[in-house]
């Protein structure tokens, strides 16, 4: 069985354990052909954030440099072993998709995937941004209510899926919303919204990731639910399975079991990133 995990932080980003080497390690005891090494892209760059704790977010801009050499050196060290890739998890923000690119279009070249993600939402009502999926920001969640929540999350989404400036490869886990299992008091809205999310991503033919983060929270459930990866299925839009370990024992989290559902589902293949460039592997 092709286990391949597309998902993975270190320390480096300030909240994970274990160095990029500990991960690789352990891919290697779980069997796995690739591991692909993709922390927290900077944000202090960013503005309008000043409620973000980002130098716990995500490393910083001066150690994006040790990060990659890292990577590099470890990729070259275990190359008759393990496919690393070497890849990054951006967070979208509308209308600074340039301080971004000032940043990231000196390393892409060294990058095999980007991971497109959303964890902070701002509502431009003056409380400012906050991190959704932080359980610091619990009493944001209540202030504005789980419908609130997940509708402003799938129209940030489409628009980053939309942007023409905003350049990744692979939708992170979709459904984050559900983290902390709020449920939105109208489902059917909100489903709409992912469907109008999933066709943006089948338009753009970008990748999505089956992310078994899920099922070490309170939601217990891989990001996506089953119900939007069927729909992912009739679609036609490829998946990366990911773990998003922050700890090293937490690499391919899960991976068989949600192998299963993917196949019973009609799934046969995975994408694999090398360079930017897509393939296919069977599963
Ligand atoms: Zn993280
Ligand atoms: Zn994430």
């Amino acid at each position: 069985m092709t286990l391949e995990d597309w998902h993975t932080h270190n320390e480096m980003c300030h909240h994970a354990d274990g160095s990029i080497e500990d991960y690789l390690k352990q891919a290697i005891k779980s069997q796995l052909q690739t591991l692909g090494v993709s922390d927290h892209f900077p944000y202090e760059f960013l503005t309008n954030i000043e409620r973000i704790p980002y130098e716990e977010y995500a490393i910083t801009l001066p150690e994006i440099e040790d990060y990659l050499s890292t990577a590099e050196k470890l990729k070259e060290k275990y190359k008759t072993t393990l496919n690393v890739r070497i890849g990054f998890e951006v967070d979208y923000f509308k209308n600074q998709a340039f301080a971004l690119n000032n940043h990231l279009n000196k390393i892409k070249n060294r990058l095999d995937y980007i991971l497109g993600s959303i964890h902070i939402l701002n509502f431009r009502d003056g409380r400012g941004a906050w991190g959704f999926d932080d359980s610091r920001f619990k009493k944001d969640f209540e202030y504005y209510g789980p419908q609130q929540v997940y509708i402003n999350y799938y129209k940030k989404l489409q628009n980053m899926v939309k942007s023409e400036d905003f350049d990744f490869d692979i939708v992170g886990h979709l459904d984050l919303p559900k983290k902390f299992n709020d449920n939105p008091t109208n489902k059917e809205i909100v489903f709409d919204e992912i469907m109008n999310t999933l066709e943006l991503i089948k338009a753009r033919n970008k990748t999505i990731e089956v992310n078994t983060g899920g099922l070490r929270k309170p939601c217990k459930e891989q990001y996506p639910s089953e119900k939007i990866i069927k729909e992912m299925y009739s679609l036609d839009i490829p998946i990366v399975l990911g773990s998003d370990s922050h700890k090293p024992k937490d690499i391919a989290w899960k991976f068989k079991k949600t192998l299963k559902i993917l196949k019973k589902i009609g799934y046969n293949h995975l994408v694999h990133f090398n360079k930017r460039k897509r393939s296919f592997i069977e599963i």
